[in-house]
């Protein structure tokens, strides 16, 4: 093993940031194995293991908590008895340090040019080894500064910026501390910049090297964020260079069906759709039918608020897809959802040809196996489902189009491997959870995007109400006499997870109480994502058909769920719910020709929670309370972020750094307006660092 001795300047042999980081003096193969499990495997990946808070501390430990003679120190205090005299021919300045935990004896031999300002009552800070001296602990010549105590303990002076790192169990952030320490200085500047001189100047960005070691070992508090705004921006910048690429390569291939529709099929397609359509689905429809006319595969992201009317618009995609003899494969994120999307799209295709198939998770293997053969022989047009159509055996040979509802469900990873299923289709994607600008630059950053703002006619907006607890009984009251004359509800109760049973027997229990109370004599049904598919079936279809009155839920029934004649919504405990969700729940009623009415019954008396809830009822634009949502919650709670394929960031943070991520995302067009490839030399470290980090991740798939 080569020695690497991190203390010194220079090292002896030529230090590489690929070397393992069991070069480093002090890293055994125990700790390598700790670092590892971090993912920090090389000299790089060390000094690139950022912390993720920094710790503020004094720089001294109090005077009454010296323990060890012999052991290295730094006091702060006041400076009592200072004497100076003369012993043996030598200088000689004597005091005591005092602060509120102790006291203690210093003294400077030969260090007459300092008598002066030792004074009594001078706070000094001393830095040194302790000793004994007449009993009590003490320092002989420490480092000493003098601070001003006007000005000095405003700046910080006295405090330390303690890295705090992720870490093991076995392998603390202070142990890690030291590991970086050794090596810091020197790894450092082996570090290549990665950014143009012109851009650094541009966005006042210090060098990556200086970032680097600041972030590591601040020296003032500024240090920090300005190291941390500048290792952010290089993983934005990165980030958005990738998906510009991404993009690029994708439109570049134009290996897609053109599916143009021509004025037969149109017409042939309006004959399918009950009703006039809005000017936000025509003009989606255009958009669309740009898209499916060239080969280059359309990528499409159609966002509208719930009830907007998606389905429709997505509908058109799928027939002129079919009417090209293509296959097409929707997918929903709920079973109840595909099965809703099975059954209308049957009613609107009735007596047409196209083949219809609905494939989920709770189909019989029997069952399954037919229908996986069906499509693989090309029998089936519009193949409906879950997660069950990612399934590797499910392919669909002539596949042109990817239609996949409520987007914010799925990731880039995921959407790549539907396309995988054959050739190279077009996507279009549904969303009604708005996506927030930050996201939308990132994750979602190289689909183009239709918005439609209408709805359809007649639609007003839900009316919403905060009860609180002590309202309730009469709200129920409301309730029941709305039922009785023969209107329809939903009453959701928040779980936090699906697949927990024992939150099952909570909704069990919930509508119990309320058939035995406010909604006595009353045909309530249960319904959550556990029960099996046909049960699921039949109660929705007596939900649909009146039968059933009111549906006891979990929120299986928040995504896309359409049951026009429903117009009352009850969430329980609304507090504990995002709002984004609630704007999505209460979307549920008022589809019809009836208003709907929603009661967000709430524990809660804060205020907090007042207001938060106060958005829904008082706006009703899906986009302004996801915002209001992003900034109160962060954007991994809107979409689940980390599963869903946004890139981890070791830096940036973007619930605080849309500015950042705006100028990164300028920057990104800019360079490769002027350098496609990334050729130029000075964008040789950039394309490097690229290929490195997205360049196998799902980032690039496409690329790849
Ligand atoms: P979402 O955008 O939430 O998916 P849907 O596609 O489920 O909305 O449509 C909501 C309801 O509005 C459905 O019952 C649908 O039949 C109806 N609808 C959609 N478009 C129109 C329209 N242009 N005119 C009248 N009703 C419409
Ligand atoms: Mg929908």
């Amino acid at each position: 093993m080569r020695p690497v001795n991190g203390e010194a300047a220079t090292l002896p042999g030529p230090l590489a940031l690929g070397d393992p980081v069991q070069f480093v003096r002090g890293v055994g193969p125990a700790r390598a194995a700790e670092l590892a499990a971090l993912g920090v495997h090389t000299l790089l990946d060390l000094i690139q293991h950022f912390p993720f808070r920094h710790e503020h501390r004094p720089r001294s430990q109090p005077i009454g908590s010296l323990r060890e003679i012999g052991e290295p120190a730094t006091l702060l205090g006041e400076l009592r008895n200072v004497r100076s005299r003369s012993t043996g021919g030598r200088h000689l300045i004597t005091a005591d340090l005092i602060d509120a935990t102790g006291r203690c004896k210093l003294r400077w031999f030969n260090s007459p040019f300092m008598e002066e300002r030792l004074h009594h009552g001078a706070i000094v800070r001393v830095s040194g080894k302790t000793d004994l001296l007449r009993e009590l602990a003490g320092m002989t010549n420490p480092q000493t500064v003098v601070l001003d105590p006007h000005d000095d303990f405003d700046k910080g002076d006295n405090e330390r910026f303690e890295p705090v790192y992720p870490a093991t169990g076995k392998l603390t952030s202070a142990e890690i501390r030291k590991i970086i320490h050794l090596v810091l200085q020197d790894a450092a500047m082996l570090l290549p910049e990665l950014l143009p001189a012109a851009l650094q100047r541009k966005r006042r960005l210090p060098a990556l090297r200086t970032a680097l070691l600041r972030y590591h070992e601040p020296v003032t508090a500024a240090d920090i964020e300005v190291a941390r705004r500048r290792l952010a921006y290089d993983e934005l910048l990165l980030m958005q260079l990738a998906v510009r690429l991404r993009r690029q390569s994708w439109d570049a291939r134009a290996d897609a069906p053109i599916l143009a529709p021509t004025p037969l099929i149109d017409e042939r397609i309006r004959k399918r759709i009950p009703f006039a359509l809005t000017a936000g689905q025509e003009q989606a429809i255009q958009d669309i039918r740009r898209d499916l006319s060239t080969p280059r595969p359309m990528n499409r992201l159609l966002q509208a608020d719930v009830g907007a009317g998606k389905t429709a618009v997505a509908l058109y995609a799928a027939l002129t897809a079919i009417a090209h003899r293509r296959q097409v494969a929707l997918m929903a994120p709920t079973e109840i959802l595909a099965r809703q999307h099975d059954q209308k799209i049957r009613e609107y295709l009735a007596g047409s040809r196209v083949r219809i198939a609905l494939l989920t998770g709770t189909l019989g293997s029997g069952r399954r196996g037919a229908l996986i053969r069906e499509a693989a022989a090309g029998k089936v047009d519009l193949l409906i489902g879950t997660h069950a159509l990612f399934e590797s055996d499910v392919t669909l040979p002539r596949l042109g189009l990817v239609i996949i509802d409520e987007q914010h469900r799925f990731g880039v990873a995921q959407r790549a491997r539907l396309r995988a299923k054959g050739g190279s289709p077009h996507t279009l994607v549904l969303t009604a959870t708005p996506i927030p600008r930050t996201l939308a630059m990132t994750v979602f950053g190289d689909l183009d995007v239709s918005t439609m703002r209408d709805r359809p006619p007649g639609r007003t907006a839900v009316k919403t109400m905060l009860t609180t607890a002590n309202q309730q009984p009469d709200a129920w009251q409301d309730i029941r006499q709305r039922l009785l004359a023969g209107e329809q509800a939903f009453v959701v109760f928040p779980l936090v997870d699906e697949s927990d049973s024992l939150p099952l027997k909570a909704v069990m229990t919930e509508a119990e109480h309320l058939s035995r109370g406010p909604l006595a004599g009353i045909p309530l049904g249960v319904i959550h994502g556990r029960l099996p598919g046909a049960e699921k079936d039949r109660i929705m279809r007596d939900f649909r058909s009146g039968k059933l009155r009111a549906l006891a839920a979990t929120t299986v029934i928040e995504v896309g769920v359409d049951v026009p004649q429903a117009t009352i919504m009850v969430i329980e405990h609304a507090e504990r719910f995002g709002l984004s969700q609630l704007h999505q729940l209460r979307g549920r009623v008022g589809r019809g020709d009836r208003p709907g009415v929603c009661y967000l019954f709430a524990e809660t008396e804060g205020e907090v929670a007042r207001q938060r809830l106060g958005v829904l009822c008082r706006t009703d634009d899906g986009f302004r309370i996801a915002e209001e949502d992003l900034k109160l919650r962060g954007p991994g709670e809107l979409v689940g972020a980390r599963q869903h394929g946004l890139p981890a960031f070791k830096a940036a943070d973007l619930s605080k750094d849309l500015e950042l991520l705006q100028q990164a995302r300028d920057d990104a067009s800019e360079l490769l307006t002027a350098d496609a490839s990334l050729a130029l030399p000075e964008h040789q470290a950039l394309r490097a660092e690229l290929m490195q980090r997205h360049g196998t991740s799902l980032d690039l798939v496409d690329v790849a």
